[in-house]
Order: structure tokens, then C-alpha cells, then sequence
């Protein structure tokens, strides 16, 4: 492997005396070959080919849980839709959830559309050039800051993920939690007072991308492709399967839910949630806590007997929060024209496709109304 560590001057370097170099020397060791590297490696990415701020942010609001490949498409779409941060601050919210659809965590979508209405109002429309003033905008926080700042402005701030702990952790074989706040904390100063001046998009990218290719989250590392091996405690002390040490998780809690799925004529029965906790203020399929039988099913919906055509049983499905978990039974409804229920509303078939979000949550029966399985149950 070409070791080309350029001037920061640790060629020739014995073994020894590499193993003895300071958090910080090492720090500024590693940057050479990482820049060398990501310039040699790095995946042509839809919102690398033109990195402005507005581009920038989207797609790492995005990126945040969501796979790369994933984000590719909602990317392209959003910015046709949205292809500037004005479209996006007088966007209405169901045009927006909509196009956020399937991409979850939707607070992310609504914060974006605050912060642009805020960047109109008080910036002239441009995304600061300040990590500080940034930082002021909602849904921006350290990591995000840091992206918009070194990509597009090209400003040394770092941006330290889930990627760039993982790898700095290993580099200084660091078996502090990652999870905590101070630690990372400790990694964006570190950062800071090494990265190059004057390529510090490239570097905050490199830094991710090497943890995102080749020290990755998931099995084991490719040491043996890495720029950093020669520099890397962790692989020399073999802890690469201990690093990054993250303390357990609360368990989950298990939620069991009856969702439905209801049809009148061409219409479907929909749902919104409350202000507040889960799913907030999204539509939904009706449906409620704990397992019910028929006559429940009825009762919960306000529906006479004399108006239901069909009541069928779908297949049990789960879905997986950060913190709860539904596991879901599912029953399809078929009520006569006319027929009414207590809860929810009816919409259009086609304006509820186009015009409303339905979560991923709600997938699993949704596809009965709108996918795949529509109109199988009652042929
Ligand atoms: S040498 Fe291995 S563990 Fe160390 S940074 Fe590279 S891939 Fe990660």
C-alpha cells in the first residue's frame, strides 16, 4: 500500500515510535493518507456533484438513519420538487410529509422547512457561513453545522457522526462510550485543532466515507484496504472488535396494536394522530392499542354489523422504533356505500395517495388499500 503521509512527516517513521505518538499527533499523522485516499475512493454521490449549502443540508438531514442508496432517490425527487431553500420555506406541510414519505423520522422534514423560513426571514434566503449562527437553526445541530460549513463554505469545523467516532475511536483505541455526549464533544475539539485548513470538506468526507467503506459498522474492519493501518492502535493492540464500546441500549417496548384497514366504494378511512409523541400530527390507518376481537373491532369504529361486507383477517406484522416496537394485528374492512364509522375521515382513494404521508409503520396494511394486494381480499 502506497503510505504517502506528505508533510505531516512520520514517512520512515520506526514502528515504535508511530505506536508512542500522541492523540493529537496521530490525529494530524492520519490526514495526509486520508486525503490521499478519499481523493482516489470516493463514491460519486448525486449531492457531491454541485455542494452547495442548500444541497449539503438536505441530503445530511437525510442521511441521518438512512442508507445511502435509500437517500439517493428521495434526493432527486425533494430537489425537483423543492429546488431551493424559498420552495422549500412556503412548501405546504402535506406536500413536504409526502415527499418525505417512507424516509421516517419526520420531524426531520418539518424542522427543514422551519429553518428555511427562518433563513428567508432573517439571512436573505442563504444559509449562514457561521457553524455558530447554524447551530441557531432548527433541526441543525453540531454534526449538520460542521457538513454545511466545511463542504460548502469550505470553513475548518469538524463533523463528527457515527462514521468518524467509530474510526477515531479505533485509531486512538479510545474505550470511552461513543454515545456520550462528552466524548464526542472531545472528538469535534480534537478534530478541530488538526484538520487541514484548507481542506476541510474533504477531510470531515474522508472521515466518513472511510468509516461508511472500510471501517465499517457492521463485521469486521477492512484493516488490510485501510490508509490508517500503519497508524492504527486499535489494530495493533487487535481491539478492532471492541472499538467503538458503546454502552447497552434500553430495551424496547412492545406495543400490540390493531390496525385497520378500511373501504367504502372508491374511499379509504384515514386517520390523524395527536400533536404530540409518536408519529406526531401524521395520518395514519386507524387503529389502537392491544388486540381486539370482531365485536370490538365494530364497537371501536362505530360501525353497525348490518353495514360491514367483509371482515377479514391480514397477516400480523411488527415495525421498529428507536424506542418502541408495535407488534400489529391487521383487518380488512369492506363497508357498504352509505355506511359510517366514529373515527377518522374518509378521503378519495387517489387524493389520499397523492395528497397524504402515510408512515412506514403503516405499511404492512396500507398496500391492501393502495399496493400490491388492492382488491385481492374481495374479488
Ligand atoms: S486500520 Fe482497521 S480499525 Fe483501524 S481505522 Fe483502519 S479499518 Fe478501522
Amino acid at each position: 500500500m502506497n503510505m504517502d503521509y506528505g508533510v505531516y512527516g512520520i514517512m520512515g517513521a520506526s514502528e515504535q515510535e508511530v505506536m508512542c505518538l500522541s492523540a493529537k499527533e496521530r490525529m494530524r499523522a492520519a490526514a495526509g493518507p486520508l486525503l490521499s485516499w478519499y481523493r482516489e475512493n470516493a463514491r460519486s454521490l448525486p449531492w457531491r456533484e454541485e455542494p452547495t449549502p442548500y444541497h449539503v443540508w438536505i441530503s445530511e438531514i437525510m442521511l441521518q438513519q438512512t442508507r445511502v442508496e435509500a437517500v439517493k432517490e428521495y434526493y432527486r425527487r425533494f430537489l425537483e420538487a423543492l429546488p431551493d431553500i424559498y420552495a422549500l420555506a412556503r412548501v405546504p406541510e402535506e406536500r413536504l410529509l409526502k415527499l418525505w414519505e417512507g424516509l421516517g423520522y419526520y420531524n426531520r422534514a418539518r424542522n427543514l422547512k422551519k429553518a428555511a423560513g427562518e433563513t428567508v426571514n432573517r439571512y436573505g434566503g442563504n444559509l449562514p457561513a457561521s457553524y455558530t449562527e447554524l447551530l441557531s437553526l432548527p433541526g441543525i445541530g453540531s454534526y449538520t453545522a460542521g457538513a454545511i460549513v466545511s463542504i460548502a463554505y469550505g470553513i475548518p469545523e469538524p463533523a463528527v457522526d457515527g462514521n468518524v467516532l467509530r474510526v477515531v475511536s479505533r485509531l486512538l483505541a479510545d474505550m470511552e462510550d461513543v454515545l456520550k455526549q462528552s466524548v464526542k464533544k472531545r472528538t469535534e475539539d480534537l478534530i478541530r485543532s488538526v484538520m487541514p485548513q484548507d481542506a476541510a470538506g474533504d477531510y470531515n468526507q474522508a472521515l466518513m466515507e472511510i468509516g461508511a467503506l472500510v471501517c465499517v459498522p457492521n463485521g469486521p474492519p477492512h484493516c488490510d484496504e485501510c490508509p490508517l493501518e500503519r497508524l492504527c492502535l486499535a489494530k495493533e493492540e487487535g481491539k478492532t472488535g471492541l472499538i467503538p464500546v458503546k454502552a447497552p441500549k434500553k430495551a424496547r417496548v412492545i406495543e400490540e396494536r390493531t390496525i385497520f384497514a378500511v373501504e367504502r366504494g372508491n374511499q379509504v378511512l384515514l386517520g390523524k394522530r395527536p400533536g404530540k409523541g409518536l408519529l406526531a400530527g401524521l395520518y395514519e390507518l386507524p387503529g389502537t392499542e392491544g388486540y381486539l376481537n370482531e365485536e370490538e373491532i365494530l364497537d371501536w369504529l362505530g360501525v353497525k354489523g348490518e353495514d360491514v361486507e367483509l371482515l377479514e383477517g391480514l397477516p400480523e406484522a411488527k415495525h421498529i422504533f428507536s424506542h418502541v416496537e408495535w407488534r400489529m394485528k391487521g383487518y380488512y374492512i369492506l363497508l357498504r356505500e352509505g355506511a359510517g364509522t366514529t373515527v377518522g375521515f374518509f378521503a378519495d382513494k387517489e387524493k389520499a395517495q397523492e395528497a397524504y404521508a402515510l408512515p412506514g409503520a403503516f405499511q404492512a396494511y396500507a398496500k391492501y388499500l393502495f399496493g400490491e394486494e388492492t382488491g385481492k381480499l374481495h374479488r
